[in-house]
């Protein structure tokens, strides 16, 4: 213990405290509006689906408080409760080489950290979206999705880990900056890999095959200059209720996927619509950007980390008594979030001013009257709430809310 753990607590009791107020806020707001729907709506989400809406606004963030108490009784539990310490001596007492203890004591705390979310993730599964009429996953299906993270965790994660520690022991004062570059490759290939390699793993993407709908999408990406290999459409439907739509990839994998849910309930000219949505993002290239600020926030976390890594106060003043270069990673990993938890605004506005950019691109290109009809339709069939709490949203959201987001789109069809 030192002066670090007195700033460590004070961030985390600030962080927890900030977390729950806003979460409160949310709570509390949902409910106040919950009795009626907001007059632009009210034509088209009748009052049930907005009680809906509500509650179930309600349950998940709720939920999300204990949790945050669990989560935070569990990072004291890792650190300053001696966790991390135990794990490290248990696998030190093996005597391997420094690197294979290393990703040895990394992988099993990021199993047990997985084992002890659980019931976090099974209780909103099969409590939460069950009684909502979420749900479509089954246990079989829940265990083999587990199963297959920890195996893709082994493959990639355990060789990634134990590279970046032989970096960390082996390349000098600089293993901060060579880090950072082996992440950065790494990014860019997964990017890059993910639509084709990985998500089939779990899901099945299948060719749009409607010919007149493909027709239409074929003339709107030829008008916006895309090429790709194609509009997929994922049987999200294998898991959830809920529907959407998502811009994938680069180069030769770059891809528009379509959740089957959300195009069972879409009419061609909105599918349309929302394509161009996505569309605007590729050609904003909303993907670039953010993968440089990605790039730029690492590189200045891992120079942080190059930094405390060499102090002895980062290890003592969170629990741990051996400094070494995993429990360097380890800590960093765990601790880091209590402290940028602040900058959360930052990045969602960042990430609604792309949505907002988007959107203007769907109405100049095709219809902003059928995107703002396919968006209600989301938001209805989501059970997403159109009255958050103002600044709960702005810390969270990454989505402007929906009254703020078809207002716009209609200003932007007047311009
Ligand atoms: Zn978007």
């Amino acid at each position: 213990m030192n002066s670090f753990t007195a700033i460590f607590l004070a961030a985390l009791a600030g962080s927890v405290a900030l977390r729950l107020w806003l979460a409160w806020r949310q709570v509390s707001h949902v409910g106040k509006y919950r009795e009626k729907v907001p007059a632009s709506f009210a034509s088209r989400i009748p009052l049930e689906d907005h009680h809906k809406a509500a509650d179930y606004t309600r349950v998940n963030t709720r939920i999300g408080m204990v949790a945050l108490l669990w989560d935070t009784l569990v990072l004291l539990g890792w650190t300053l409760g001696g966790g991390l310490d135990w794990l490290d001596g248990a696998w030190r007492g093996a005597a391997l080489t420094p690197v294979v203890t290393g990703t040895a004591v990394i992988l099993s705390a990021m199993v047990v950290g997985t084992l002890l979310d659980l019931p976090f993730s099974l209780y909103h599964t099969f409590v939460v979206e069950e009684r909502f009429g979420f749900n479509r996953s089954t246990p079989a299906l829940f265990v083999s999705d587990l199963l297959k993270q920890g195996l893709l965790l082994a493959i990639i994660g355990a060789p990634l880990i134990a590279l970046a520690l032989w970096i960390m022991q082996a390349s000098g004062a600089l293993w901060w900056l060579y880090v950072w570059a082996v992440w950065m490759g790494f990014t860019l290939v997964m990017f890059w890999a993910w639509p084709a390699v990985i998500a089939p793993l779990f899901n099945k993407f299948s060719p749009l095959d409607d010919a007149g709908l493909k027709l239409r999408i074929q003339a709107l990406m030829d008008k916006c200059g895309f090429r790709s290999k194609g509009i997929f459409v994922m049987d999200g439907s294998r898991r959830s209720g809920h529907g959407n739509a998502y811009f994938t990839g680069f180069g030769n994998n770059k891809r528009i996927v379509f959740f089957d849910t959300l195009l069972e309930s879409l009419e061609p000219a909105e599918i349309e619509a929302v394509l161009a949505h996505e569309l605007g993002h590729f050609r904003l290239k909303h993907i670039q950007k953010r993968l440089l600020s990605t790039m730029a926030l690492s590189l200045a976390a891992l120079a942080l980390l190059g930094w405390v890594a060499g102090q002895d106060w980062f290890y003592h003043g969170l629990g741990v008594s051996q400094p070494s270069t995993w429990m360097a990673l380890l800590l960093f990993m765990l601790v880091l979030p209590v402290f940028t938890f602040i900058l959360q605004p930052l990045l969602s506005r960042l990430s609604r001013k792309h949505e907002f950019e988007a959107d203007a691109y769907a109405v100049a290109q095709s219809s902003g009257s059928d995107l703002a009809q396919a968006l209600v339709k989301m938001y209805r069939e989501n059970a997403s709430t159109l009255t958050p709490d103002p600044l709960y949203s702005a810390w969270h959201d990454s989505h402007p809310p929906a009254p703020v987001r078809i207002e716009r789109i209609y200003a932007n069809m007047k311009a």
